[in-house]
């Protein structure tokens, strides 16, 4: 694609739909020349950035993420926000999409005017989506929208990445998920700072009610985070919408009691120096692997270890000895 940086700018400030749909596909490209545009445009929209909410909604397949994205981003329509889903890509087997594999999620609201929904790219690594997710929330923010939605599902990895790019963390659990509180998924209830029990209507009203309770209880025991609120359980019916007030009440009056007080721009400062960190060590990889030899001897290094026949530390000392700086630097 050819691309007018300019042209690009303006339109994803004036919040054309085009203009950001245009952008988000230049940040997800991977061609060298377009990651220096991508940079670029990054710089040029920056200060417009960070005005909007950031929530993070995780859940696993089949828990009800995509009905209540709908009913709970319609319901945030209706009180006059523009909003921003970046969503699971249901065509890409790797992020787990609903578990119906239909590709019309969130139907409604991919038609309203104020709303604009982006599946993930499907093809990236985890740490590609992470990295490019922080992005798409900026150009997002600077197109306008003051909510971010970024939706994930996996069993813990891709919860954390969200997590560290979000101010309130949704944690959607099924009514009768009671026992699976044991297991993994207390790891990630630490990360969040919402939970949402989903599907509270007809015949598992009941089990809902119980399922607020197991949770409340569960967290009951968890060390308190003094940088965050304490962690509240709802129950919703998407269906019904029902509960929906109530979550967007909260969720919103949570991260205006956090930005009073400076733990959320705490929060913010902390993850602009985690991303920072990771970008850092993203591209001297990037850089480091555009020197051919580098790139060989990383195989052969790999292959080794594989093997078990060199240690990893071993391996990653030979690399570094290994590395010709002069021809880097002349990359
Ligand atoms: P996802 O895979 O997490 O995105 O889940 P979906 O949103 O696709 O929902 C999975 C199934 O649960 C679908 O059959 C939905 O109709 C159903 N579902 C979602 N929300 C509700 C709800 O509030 N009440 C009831 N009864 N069913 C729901």
């Amino acid at each position: 694609m050819s691309i007018d940086l300019q042209a690009l700018e303006a339109a994803l400030l004036s919040g054309e739909r085009r203009g950001l749909a245009k952008a988000l596909t230049l940040i997800e490209s991977r061609r060298p020349e377009h990651r220096l545009l991508a940079g670029k445009l990054l710089s040029a929209i920056y200060a417009k950035t960070g005005r909007a909410n950031r929530i993070g909604i995780t859940g696993s397949p089949g828990v009800g993420k995509s009905t209540f994205i709908e009913a709970m981003g319609k319901f945030f329509l209706e009180q006059g926000h523009k909003l921003a889903v970046l969503a699971i890509d249901p065509s890409s087997p790797r992020s787990h999409g609903s578990i119906l594999g239909d590709k019309t999620r969130m139907e409604e609201l991919s038609v309203d005017p104020h709303c604009f929904i982006r599946p993930s790219p499907s093809g990236l690594s985890l740490g590609g989506v992470a990295r490019r997710t922080r992005e798409c929330v900026l150009l997002c923010e600077a197109a306008g929208y003051d909510t971010i939605i970024i939706e994930t599902v996996g069993v813990g990895q891709s919860e954390t990445l969200v997590s560290s790019m979000v101010d309130a963390f949704l944690f959607l659990q099924l009514p009768n998920a009671g026992d699976q509180l044991q297991g993994i998924k207390k790891g990630i209830l630490e990360l969040a700072d919402l939970v949402v029990v989903t599907k509270a209507d007809g015949a598992f009203e009941q089990a809902a009610r119980r399922a607020v309770v197991d949770h409340e209880l569960a967290l009951h025991y968890m060390q308190p985070d003094p940088d965050r609120l304490p962690v509240k359980v709802m129950s919703c019916s998407a269906v019904e919408k029902r509960g929906l007030r109530e979550i967007y009440e909260t969720l919103l009056g949570n991260l205006k009691t956090l930005e009073a007080d400076g733990r959320l721009q705490k929060r913010r400062q902390q993850q602009r120096e985690e991303w920072f960190g990771t970008e850092l060590q993203d591209q001297l990889m990037d850089l480091l692997l555009q020197d051919r030899g580098f790139k060989k001897q990383i195989q052969e290094l790999r292959t080794k270890v594989s093997r078990g026949a060199l240690s990893p530390t071993e391996a990653a000392q030979q690399a570094i000895l290994g590395l010709d700086f002069k021809s880097i630097q002349g990359v």
